[in-house]
């Protein structure tokens, strides 16, 4: 019998990690990488931030806290839940954890049971499914074209519904197309849903303030009243504060759920990093001004990537509306090869190529469920996308 677990041998390693793992294995063997890998802002944490953590250290605030957060952090979630998503949640309804992605594990922990469906449109955030699997769930994966600007319409919604599907994973902007659902797109979604009250939505709104030309974030519950109380709004300072390190997210849902999460979370990491909470009281609750400055920072970058993916032969790249990804297709790549003699025959061999032959690490599609296509992360300098755009265009003019 093995030693390892039925459950474990279900699920995958994360391919972000490991494209990234790769690019650092080659950078300190001397090669000259450009990592386009990781799903993080090259931005500093601000430093009113940095200073609520230091000034929580030498307050002492470094004790165990309640399990699923400080009563001060739960308020500051109740006030940016009301502020910017129009949203009433009272801190019993909170949950605080090690990440957002803690806060969507102990979500999925505390509630599925074999054979519970949950969808996930694809491309998606590679965690997802895996996750599903680890709690004994299936994820049923239902495809956002790309013709459709990678969002999934509400009559491909309608279908994957059974009376096993427990719950909907919603994502906008998306990790990993930068593609956010409008009012309109989202509404068509929740009429869906509104139909069929077995169905929970878990709404993965970490990437809400990366949102460009004008496109207003909306999340299921402000757009549908009547999801209220079968939703959970996903959060995090991560991506919007630039604090991916101190992992700190959260949630607002309804209180039993909110309780269920509570519990796997204490039997499990007991708490989340009582500085990085105070830190992250700060976040929400100080100047919130360099967050639209550096949201015109990324949309600059993202404009000068697409347009140069677009300038590469064999690629095509839509323009997204958020987060800090581009997600561009190599169709025309297919079938060719590379100047070292690589058959380019998937996503993940043109993405192995460019890395070995060029040194620019990104993520292969299939990793997200959409094929062929890679990841682009634009969350790097100036100067490294513009040495990396160079070399993705110098491999495609070589490909034969
Ligand atoms: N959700 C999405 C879509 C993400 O891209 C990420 C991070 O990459 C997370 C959740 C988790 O973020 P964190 O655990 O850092 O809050």
């Amino acid at each position: 019998m093995s030693f390892l677990s039925q459950t474990l041998a279900r699920v995958k390693p994360s391919p972000t990690v490991a494209v990234t793992q790769l690019a650092r294995e080659l950078a300190a063997a001397g090669r000259d990488i450009i990592g386009l890998g990781a799903g993080e802002p090259d931005f500093d944490t601000p430093d009113n931030i940095k200073a609520a953590a230091i000034a929580a250290i030498d307050a002492g605030k470094t004790k165990y806290t309640a399990p699923d957060g400080i009563p001060e952090l739960k308020q500051a979630v109740c006030d940016k839940f009301a502020r910017e998503n129009g949203l009433t949640y009272a801190p019993s309804q909170i949950s605080v954890s090690t990440g957002g992605k803690q806060v969507l594990y102990n979500a999925l922990m505390a509630t599925l049971n074999p054979g519970d469906e949950v969808i996930i449109p694809a491309p998606y955030w590679v965690s997802y499914p895996d996750m599903v699997r680890l709690g004994g769930g299936e994820p049923v994966i239902v495809e956002g074209a790309e013709a459709e600007g990678f969002r999934i319409t509400a009559d491909q919604l309608e279908a994957a519904i059974t009376p096993k599907t427990k719950w909907f994973i919603f994502n906008s902007p998306s990790n990993p197309t930068g593609a956010g659902y409008d009012r309109a797109a989202l509404k068509a979604l929740t009429e869906v849903l509104m139909r069929h009250p077995h169905v929970w939505v878990m709404s993965d709104d970490m990437y809400e303030h990366l949102a460009y030309d004008g496109f207003t974030f909306v999340s299921p519950a402000q757009v549908e009243p009547g999801l209220y109380d079968r939703t959970l709004t996903v959060n995090g300072v991560s991506k919007s504060y630039a604090m991916t390190g101190w992992r700190i997210g959260y949630a607002g849902g309804p209180e039993h759920l909110i309780a269920a999460m509570r519990k796997v979370q204490g039997q499990s990491t007991t708490n989340p990093c009582s500085i990085s909470q105070w830190a992250a009281v700060e976040a929400l609750n100080g100047p919130q001004d360099f967050l639209a400055e550096r949201a015109s920072v990324f949309a600059r970058r993202r404009d000068m990537v697409v347009a140069r993916l677009n300038g590469c032969a064999g690629i095509t790249c839509a323009v997204p509306e958020g987060a800090f990804y581009v997600y561009p297709s190599v169709a025309g790549c297919m079938g060719k090869t590379s100047p070292q003699g690589t058959t380019i025959d998937s996503d993940e061999a043109f993405c192995t190529a460019l890395l070995e032959e060029e040194g620019v690490a990104v993520v292969f599609g299939a990793a997200f469920g959409l094929s062929p296509h890679f990841r682009v992360s634009y969350a790097a300098s100036d100067a490294a996308l513009v040495d990396a755009c160079d070399r993705i265009e110098r491999f495609c003019a070589g490909l034969t």
